[in-house]
C-alpha cells in the first residue's frame, strides 16, 4: 500500500453573532478550534473575508499548511442551493441575499470549499463523533431545541436533504392544524412549541394570564426549567406540554424514517431527566402498538462543537 500523509479538513460554522471553526483530521479528532465574531453588520463581503481568516488562523494553529487540507466545510444558516453553494438567504445577516458564497471563499482562501446547511451539519457532527459514533448507527435523526428547532436526518450513514437541497426542515413540522403562527408563514409547527424559547414564551402566556406560579415577570427558559425542578406545578405544565408535541413529532418522524436513534441537543437537555425521561414516556404514550419500537433516544454530545464538526465531515464527502 502507497504511503499516505495525513489529511485535514477545516469545518467552519457560520452564525449571525459567531463564526466557530476547527481544523479536524481524519478521524474526526480536532487539531485547533477557535471562534471570532460575525460582524454581519459590515455585510457579506466582510463576514466572507473572517470566514477565511478564521480557516487561516486555525490551520496556523495546527501547524499545517494548505497542503495538508483537503477542504473547508462551511454550514451556513437559512435557504441554500448547496450544490452550487449559493445562500439565498440568511436570517439576522443583512445583505445575504443569493450570496455565492462557494466561489466567493474559494477566491478568498485559494481551497475548495463545501457549503452545507447548519442543521444538517450538526446533525452529521453528532453521527460522525458525538452521540451517534457507534458504527452500528446508520439512521439518525437531531433535534436542536434553541431558538427554534434545527437539526437534520441521517440515512445509511449519509445526510438526506432531498431533491431540491431544501430538507429537512424538522422545526417546521406541523404538529397542531391550525395552531399557533410560525415565523415561517405556517400555522402549528412544532418550534412554537418545544424550542427553548416556546417554553419560556408558554410561560409568560400564563404569568400574563393569572395562573399560580412561583415566576413573575420577564422568565428565560432556564428559569421555567429550575422551578418546575422546585415543584412550580406551572412551569411543569408548561415543559410537560411542550415536550409533549415534541413526543408527537419524534412519532411522525418514526413511522417516516424508522432511526436507530432520535439526538436531543440545545441548552434545555442540561435539565437531564426532565427532557430527556419525560420525552420517552411522552413518545411511548403516543406511539402505536402493532410492533415493539426499538428507537433509542440520546442527548447530544458536542454542543456547541456540532456545526463546523459536522461542516468538516460533510466536506469530506
Ligand atoms: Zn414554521
Amino acid at each position: 500500500m502507497e504511503y499516505m500523509a495525513l489529511r485535514y479538513t477545516v469545518g467552519l460554522d457560520l452564525g449571525g453573532t459567531n463564526i466557530k471553526g476547527g481544523v479536524l483530521d481524519e478521524g474526526g479528532g480536532i487539531v485547533a478550534k477557535g471562534m471570532i465574531k460575525t460582524e454581519a453588520e459590515s455585510g457579506p463581503g466582510h463576514v466572507i473575508g473572517r470566514l477565511g481568516m478564521l480557516a487561516e488562523r486555525l490551520m496556523r494553529e495546527a501547524g499545517l499548511g494548505k497542503e495538508d487540507v483537503d477542504k473547508i466545510g462551511v454550514g451556513t444558516p437559512g435557504p441554500l442551493d448547496p450544490a452550487a453553494g449559493l445562500v439565498l438567504s440568511a436570517p439576522n445577516m443583512p445583505g445575504w441575499k443569493m450570496i455565492r458564497l462557494k466561489d466567493e471563499l474559494m477566491g478568498v482562501t485559494g481551497m475548495d470549499v463545501k457549503v452545507v446547511n447548519d442543521g444538517n451539519a450538526a446533525a452529521y457532527g453528532e453521527y460522525w463523533t458525538g452521540s451517534g459514533r457507534d458504527e452500528r448507527v446508520q439512521h439518525m435523526i437531531l433535534l436542536t431545541l434553541g431558538t427554534g428547532i434545527g437539526g437534520g436526518v441521517v440515512i445509511d450513514g449519509k445526510i438526506f436533504s432531498g431533491a431540491h437541497g431544501a430538507g429537512t426542515e424538522l422545526g417546521h413540522m406541523i404538529v397542531k392544524p391550525g395552531g399557533r403562527p410560525c415565523g415561517c408563514g405556517q400555522l402549528g409547527c412544532i418550534e412554537q412549541y418545544a424550542s427553548a424559547t416556546a417554553f419560556a414564551r408558554e410561560a409568560k402566556r400564563r404569568i400574563d394570564a393569572g395562573e399560580v406560579t412561583s415566576l413573575e415577570g420577564e422568565v428565560t427558559t432556564k428559569d421555567v426549567f429550575d422551578a418546575a425542578a422546585d415543584g412550580d406545578a406551572m412551569s411543569r405544565a408548561v415543559i410537560d406540554r411542550g415536550i409533549d408535541y415534541l413526543g408527537k413529532a419524534c412519532v411522525n418522524l418514526v413511522r417516516i424514517f424508522d432511526p436507530q436513534v432520535i439526538v436531543i441537543g440545545g441548552g434545555v437537555i442540561a435539565a437531564g431527566e426532565a427532557v430527556m425521561g419525560r420525552l420517552r414516556r411522552s413518545f411511548d404514550d403516543q406511539t402505536w402498538t402493532v410492533r415493539e419500537e426499538r428507537v433509542e433516544f440520546a442527548a447530544a454530545t458536542l454542543g456547541n462543537d456540532a456545526g463546523f464538526i459536522g461542516a468538516a465531515g460533510m466536506a469530506r464527502g
